[in-house]
């Protein structure tokens, strides 16, 4: 057997390679490359999208992962990657590759019209690709056994295992909890952030966000950080993680936080079992246990009190013309203050997953049938009003600012949300386990946690299915309350509700 798994091994290490050199090329596009050196750019990356798809879809693969099947003990790393890779091999061989091709061609076009769209705000610009996007989706779920619902083919994706109506099921728990939350704070007295928008020097902005996630335990051995359009994270090997940031005038705080988010996806990264490299357990499990680890940095580390304890002095050290007046419990407060917006990436821990919400049942409503897509403007305009008490003055703030849709990614935004709820699942797990983190946290230590996450985590890769991995560590599948405890104490404290 275990020369058949090499050879197995052999093809998906090939395939790995292919993948993760089309990745090289897409962080150059973000980071280096010059702005005609597009089109060359998107067919190289094709290209070697296609080789990896002809490999990976050959049918010596499948005849391997049928001679392997049942072979090992049923928890064993071999057994579960066979599973897995079976997983992904039926999947793409369902997909005909003229079917790729030509959703790849109508992707780019459709990308184009949303650029334009949105700069001119006008909705009709878009419709058309939208509704070809939308089309395309349709055909895609074809290709798979029909499920419960339409629109859980799509999610698999992005959430293996993940159902629909589960998700559903948590969002309408939530939903009436978050928007009357968002409620009581509104009825509060505002907190005062308005320092948080002067003028700070991007070099000591931007040399402190390293400073931060230096000591997160971010190791540049296997890492680096860039400039780029939007902040990201991508990784070439558990020896190579890289992440981007961006600086912002007008936010130039931000800057931190977007350090600290994508630190979190790199150091899951930086911590998956070496064993697994080039296999089909390589890398974090799924979106949503990928965003618990970004947002579980960014917010319940780096918005929290004890967190600016420790670095609040070092922050006033470097800015004492802006913070002027400022102590550490006004800076918590301001870092953390609710305010609804119209734009999604911009919103706060209260108001972020409504945006989500709002996504999720346009997609389905889309997929289904049951919303039209010429409508989505004015479903869009309708649901902000219900969930944040606000109305988009124009379809570039509303229902044309993700780039999401444009790119045919359709299934993928409960993910942001799911994150935030796991996040809070495991810190109530963390904060058991580990007696006095708040202590450890106010004396700017955070190897006991990354240990814990290590553990309990990264080093899985993908060995488990996400809510397997959940349930395994909390001891229950993804569910609300934790997050909802979460921003009551919190919000609470912030606006004395
Ligand atoms: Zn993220």
């Amino acid at each position: 057997m275990s020369e058949k798994l090499n050879q197995l091994k052999e093809i998906l290490g090939e395939v790995s390679d292919l993948n993760h050199a089309a990745s090289v090329l897409s962080w150059d596009q973000n980071v280096n490359m010059p702005p005609m050196g597009g089109e060359a750019r998107g067919q190289q990356m094709a290209t070697l999208g296609k080789i990896a798809q002809e490999k990976f879809t050959n049918d010596q693969v499948g005849k391997l992962i049928d001679e392997l099947k049942n072979q090992f003990p049923p928890a064993s790393d071999e057994a579960n990657l066979v599973r897995v890779t079976a997983r992904n091999y039926d999947k793409a061989k369902r997909v005909p590759a003229s079917f790729v091709a030509e959703q790849a061609l109508a992707t780019a076009k459709s990308f184009d019209a949303w650029v334009e769209a949105k700069g001119k705000s006008d909705f009709s610009i878009f419709q058309p690709h939208l509704e070809k996007m939308v089309e395309l989706v349709q055909r895609y779920i074809s290709f798979f056994p029909a499920g419960n619902h339409p629109y859980d083919t799509l999610l698999d994706d992005f959430e293996p295992g993940m159902k629909t109506s589960e998700v559903q099921e948590i969002f309408s728990a939530l939903r009436p909890k978050q928007v009357d939350l968002l409620k009581k704070i509104k009825s509060a007295k505002q907190v005062k952030a308005d320092f948080l928008h002067k003028k700070y020097n991007e070099k000591k902005v931007w040399d402190f966000s390293e400073t931060i996630i230096t000591q997160f335990g971010y190791d540049w051995k296997r890492g680096r950080q860039d400039k780029a359009p939007h902040p990201f994270e991508t990784s070439f090997s558990v020896n190579d993680v890289r992440i981007t940031n961006r600086f912002e005038a007008d936010n130039p705080l931000a800057t931190l936080f977007s350090a600290m988010h994508e630190a979190g996806h790199a150091l899951y990264e930086q911590g998956v079992n070496p064993a697994y490299e080039r296999t089909s357990l390589a890398n974090g499990v799924s979106l949503a246990v990928h965003e618990s680890q970004s947002r579980m940095w960014e917010n319940l580390v780096g918005r929290s009190l004890p967190f600016w304890e420790y670095f609040f002095p070092q922050i006033k050290k470097l800015f004492p013309a802006q913070l002027a007046g400022v102590n550490v419990k006004s800076f918590y407060k301001a870092i953390n203050k609710v305010e609804p917006t119209f734009i999604r990436v911009n919103a706060d821990e209260a108001t972020y997953n409504l945006h989500v919400m709002l996504r999720l049942e346009l997609e389905i409503g889309m997929v289904d049938g049951t919303m039209k897509v010429k409508d989505l403007p004015e479903i869009w305009n309708a649901k902000m009003q219900e969930y944040l008490g606000i109305t988009p003055p124009d379809n570039a703030r509303g229902v044309l600012q993700d780039v999401h849709w444009s790119s045919g990614l359709i299934g993928y935004f409960s993910t942001y949300a799911l994150g935030n709820l796991v996040s809070a699942q495991l810190w109530e797990k963390i904060n058991k386990d580990i007696k006095g983190l708040d202590d450890q946290i106010r004396a700017g230590q955070f190897e006991t946690l990354l240990g814990w996450l290590r553990e309990k985590i990264h080093v899985h890769g993908r060995k488990y299915d996400p809510q397997d991995l959940v349930q395994k560590i909390t001891g229950s599948k993804i569910d609300p309350t934790a997050y909802t405890r979460y921003l009551t104490r919190k919000y609470s404290d912030i606006y004395g509700l």
